[in-house]
């Protein structure tokens, strides 16, 4: 049966005409879904919705919350009992989503916790803003005082513009007024560097993007993520600086740092002859520890030095503080095998 989390709601409306039932009712019956609000909508159409649909959410499987009491990673399981994970991160007054946008993931970065369980499948359009309004939901019984709605990462297992198409449907259910009406700037989308998905990436309404951009030289690139093979970085910068953007919209770079690795002052000239040009805000991630890995996590007067000199080269740099590491919360952390 089709699931209700799959349609825009002008193919829902277009569906639900074809049975003969009035667009004003599918609209409010889409917004109360979204938005929790009470609606009028008629016992008849009720009916037709309930054997035609399937208006399920996945399952909460199990829920961890960190020591910072804030941070919370849920296991979602889908209806085939595969499992992803979806965290609510704390962020200001506000929480964001970290959503998931495969069951496990084909890029094989050798940094992170995720790849090392390889790709199983995409996720479904409903799947995808299943995540959200499940962790929504809550986030309004368990911590009302943040109820607005809640930003959104593509941050957690998988590569999203592996998955374009769900995620480019996903993003117009985020963003429908009538809907969740999310904005652009509210939703950011980070990829690897799928080069074919970033040569599309108009569609996907300007959301934020955020590049996995960890060292400015291919071959220690290529070594960290190896999707750098088939696409280097200098094709990558120059499709990002293409990319029509909002007004002050920015880019952003994720920089994992790695102990004694890629945070050395040749470093820094390379991003400088790089980017020069790219409006870049630097996201710095001191790299986060899992069972296995090769990496070390870098000595915290490192990661300042590192920082303050893209500072001094005009970049604006800051450093992500992790949350949720105590729970395996954090990026790269997640792993729905162990
Ligand atoms: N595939 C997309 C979406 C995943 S985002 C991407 O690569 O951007 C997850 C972020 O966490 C990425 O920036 C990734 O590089 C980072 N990450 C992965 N493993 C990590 C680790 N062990 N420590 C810190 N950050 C990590």
């Amino acid at each position: 049966m089709q699931n209700f989390y799959d349609y825009s709601l002008t193919d829902f409306k277009s569906l639900t005409s074809l049975h003969g039932y009035k667009d004003v009712h599918a609209e409010n019956f889409y917004t109360s879904k979204y938005k929790g609000s009470e609606k009028h909508i008629p016992e008849n159409f009720i009916q037709y919705l309930k054997t035609n649909f399937n208006l399920a959410l996945p399952k909460i499987q199990k829920i961890q919350t960190a020591e910072d009491e804030l941070t919370v990673k849920f296991l979602v399981e889908l209806s085939d009992g595969n499992c992803v994970e979806t965290v609510l991160v704390p962020f200001n007054k506000k929480y964001t989503i970290c959503i998931s946008s495969q069951v496990g993931c084909a890029m094989k970065c050798s940094f992170c916790f995720t790849g090392t369980q390889g790709l199983k499948r995409n996720l479904e359009v409903h799947e995808i803003v299943g995540q959200y309004v499940l962790a929504y939901n809550y986030i309004k019984e368990n911590f009302p005082e943040k109820f607005a709605a809640p930003n959104i990462v593509f941050m957690g297992q998988g590569e999203p513009l592996h998955n374009f198409d769900n995620i480019k449907r996903a993003i117009s259910i985020f963003l429908e007024v009538r809907g969740l009406h999310l904005g652009p700037r509210q939703i950011t989308l980070s990829t690897a560097g799928y080069l074919p998905g970033l040569k599309k990436i108009e569609e996907l309404n300007q959301v934020n993007i955020a590049l996995s951009f960890h060292s400015p030289f291919n071959n220690q690139r290529d070594e960290l993520i190896p999707l750098n093979k088939a696409y280097p970085i200098e094709e990558i910068v120059s499709t990002l600086k293409d990319i029509p953007r909002l007004k002050r919209q920015y880019l952003t770079f994720e920089y994992l740092i790695i102990k004694d690795m890629n945070h050395s002052e040749e470093h820094v000239q390379e991003i400088v002859k790089l980017l020069s040009g790219l409006p870049v805000i630097f996201n710095l991630i001191p790299f986060n520890e899992f069972p296995g890995a090769k990496y070390k996590r870098p000595l915290d007067k490192d990661v300042d030095n590192f920082k303050q000199r893209l500072v001094d080269h005009g970049f604006f740099a800051s450093v992500r503080k992790t949350k949720g590491d105590d729970i395996l919360a954090a990026c790269g952390q997640l792993n729905t095998k162990s």
